[in-house]
């Protein structure tokens, strides 16, 4: 084509480059053996994000364009780019883009002017990771945390479950319990002590409230401290980009963001039977309830009815867990059913395949009386107990369903609540993130909340690629003979590869702390499970024993680094130790053989 003399040629020139940026969310005037626009195309693929290109080495007009451009933008030299119909510039300028996070803003389309940056809904562990994040990397943020009280009129501070009515006092008052038995140990290991030992409710839970009320502190003082401007307000969607916001007196006052992440957490499901609001607790209520409860029947069979049940027995109450199906469902149930056996060896009574139908008050106090009626899953039977209190553990209701999703046009599983979010936790509306508790199919673990947080934050404002891994997740059930896990069940690594393709390893323990005292005899177990088809890889990781958080953490790490029973067997072990249990593991469950361990 000839060069463009003549001004109609020019200004069909002109609209030509105008039409190709207007119709590309990026284009790039680049030439083909560049080696800074192949750098920019590069930066795009790894982005994952479409981008046209015009290579004006390999076009007739390569020149004309090369001539408008330097027209329309100053900019001669390629690769020339435009996000968003706004010219960035050559290779520097947008990789600086890129590097302080505007690149990302800009290809979200964020020219608006909204109030904040980023407003996330939802004070708790993702949601305090988030936002802090995103303002260490410069964002204007908007945490907004509120507390609904239960139907007991329990609330509490800035945090989230994990903090407040989750982990933190779960695990301190599972110690509590593991104090109970060191207790009896102790006077084995020649400890002398007259009083009866006894255990004081109050006490307890007064120690564990003012922890937690420091760390509540804690939280403020590091939002503040990150410029994260944290309102205690109930947050929901009036338009995709405006929430409401209503404090504890009523006031509602209004805010737009350029980005939402959902964080809103889960709470406690209620039976939906005569009595049970009215008369029942749940784990939000049981951590600071102001009086011992007694004899409590908890319903529920997974992680916080196992938990809660465990600890209050290990306080010495009298303590029944009425199971609908099975222990611990999703997990193996191996593992499940030997700390279940080890709860009921040490008190715990069971009530198995029965649900509640009704609860009534015998007699109001703290705590009081009450009847619970129960039916068999498998017969008519009906039965009637007494308890002082009843524990209702049955699963946990995603928050999702008063925000107002539907006013930003968030889609959730209608059966669950929960939302489907892709692998960048990005919902179906392009600005509306979610992490955490609400997620459709992913952990409900605090760490898993917190690193989902962390990385969104990085991704949305610096650029970065790096995704939450969901696999492999690590895990501890803190029953009284703590269960950590990592990786595949037994039951799933069968569905999934089949049992000829499968070794699994196993054995008995005594931990040495145990044997002084004469306790638990071969009673804590491990085992894993490998994949014959891939070098004996370890897919599968569970251990039955004390301190299974410490211990599973760091096989963890082993198992991301793709650790295969070969590499356990020529690692040393600490002796002695309950870890060094799996490097010497040579016993198969196919064997049949003898897994009671005899001596050290
Ligand atoms: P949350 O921490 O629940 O935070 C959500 C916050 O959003 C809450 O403060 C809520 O009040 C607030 N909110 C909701 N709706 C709104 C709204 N519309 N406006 C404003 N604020 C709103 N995990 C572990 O890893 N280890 C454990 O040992 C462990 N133990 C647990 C024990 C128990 C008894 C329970 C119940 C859970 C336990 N978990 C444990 C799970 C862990 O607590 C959760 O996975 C974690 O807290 C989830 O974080 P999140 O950010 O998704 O939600
Ligand atoms: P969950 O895992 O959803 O389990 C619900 C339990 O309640 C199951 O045993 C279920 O029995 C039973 N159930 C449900 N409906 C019932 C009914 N109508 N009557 C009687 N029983 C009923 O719930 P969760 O224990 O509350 O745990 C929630 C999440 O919190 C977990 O997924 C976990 O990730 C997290 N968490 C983690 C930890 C930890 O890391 N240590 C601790 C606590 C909680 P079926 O099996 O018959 O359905």
């Amino acid at each position: 084509m000839p060069p463009v003399e003549n001004d109609t040629g020019k200004k069909e020139l002109k609209s030509q480059i105008q039409e190709l940026i207007d119709a590309n969310q990026v284009m790039v005037f680049s030439k083909s053996y560049c080696p800074y626009c192949i750098k920019v195309k590069d930066l795009f693929k790894e982005l994952k994000v479409e981008c046209n290109v015009v290579e004006l080495d390999l076009i007739d007009n390569g020149t004309n364009y090369q001539e408008m451009l330097l027209e329309m933008t100053g900019q001669r030299t390629v690769p020339n780019v435009f996000i968003n119909k706004k010219h960035i510039g050559g290779l520097d300028k947008t990789m600086q883009a890129h590097n302080d996070g505007s690149l990302q803003q800009l290809l979200n389309g964020e020219n608006e002017n909204y109030d904040y940056d980023l407003i996330v809904i939802g004070g708790g562990s993702g949601g305090l990771a988030c936002s802090k994040e995103a303002a260490t990397l410069g964002k204007k943020v908007m945490v907004l945390d509120y507390v609904v009280p239960t139907p007991k009129g329990t609330t509490w501070g800035l945090g989230g479950t994990c903090v407040n009515v989750g982990c933190i006092p779960k695990k301190l008052m599972h110690q509590t319990a593991l104090l109970g038995t060191a207790m009896q140990d102790a006077r084995k290991f020649g400890w002398e002590f007259d009083e009866t030992v006894k255990h004081n409710w109050e006490t307890m839970k007064t120690a564990v409230n003012n922890y937690i009320g420091s760390l509540n502190w804690g939280y403020r003082v590091a939002l503040r401290d990150k410029n994260v401007n944290y309102v205690n307000a109930y947050a929901e969607f009036v338009e995709p980009h405006k929430i409401k916001a209503t404090n504890k007196r009523g006031k509602e006052t209004f805010y737009t963001a350029a980005k939402f992440v959902l964080a809103t957490g889960e709470r406690p499901r209620y039976l939906g039977i005569p009595g049970d609001k009215e008369h029942c607790i749940t784990s939000d209520d049981l951590f600071s309830l102001p009086y011992c409860p007694g004899k409590t029947l908890v319903v529920g069979a997974s992680y916080v009815a196992l938990e809660c049940g465990g600890f209050l027995a290990g306080l010495g109450l009298d303590v029944t867990v009425m199971v609908r199906s099975i222990l611990l469902r999703g997990f193996d149930q191996d593992m499940a059913n030997r700390a279940g056996e080890h709860m009921g060896e040490h008190g715990v009574k069971f009530i198995r395949k029965y649900v509640p139908t009704k609860i009534e008050q015998l007699e109001a106090g703290t705590p009081g009386r009450l009847r619970v009626t129960a039916k068999s899953t498998e017969t008519d039977e009906i039965i009637e107990g007494e308890y002082n209190t009843v524990l209702i553990a049955v699963g946990r209701d995603a928050c999702t369903d008063k925000i107002g999703l539907d006013k930003a046009g968030v889609k959730v599983n209608p059966k669950n609540g929960k939302i489907p979010v892709n692998d960048e936790e990005q919902t179906n509306v392009p600005h509306v993130y979610a992490i955490g508790d609400i997620l459709e199919g992913k952990w409900e673990l605090t760490p898993v909340a917190i690193q989902a947080g962390k990385l969104l934050a990085r991704r949305l404002y610096k650029g970065s690629t790096i995704k939450c891994d969901y696999i492999n997740v690590p895990t501890t059930v803190f029953t009284p003979q703590e269960y950590g896990s990592c990786g595949l069940s037994e039951e799933k690594a069968i569905e999934l590869y089949g049992q000829e393709n499968l070794e699994v390893y196993h054995s008995l323990f005594w931990p040495l702390e145990f044997t002084v005292p004469g306790r638990d005899n071969n009673k804590c177990y491990a085992k894993i499970i490998c994949n014959k088809l891939d070098n004996d890889r370890v897919i599968g990781f569970h251990y039955l024993g004390p301190n299974a958080g410490e211990v599973t953490q760091g096989f963890g790490v082993a198992m991301k680094c793709g650790a295969t029973k070969e590499q356990l067997d020529i690692t040393i072990g600490i002796h002695p130790t309950c870890a060094e249990i799996f490097t010497t593991m040579d016993v198969t469950k196919s064997s049949g053989g003898d897994i009671t361990q005899a001596g050290c």
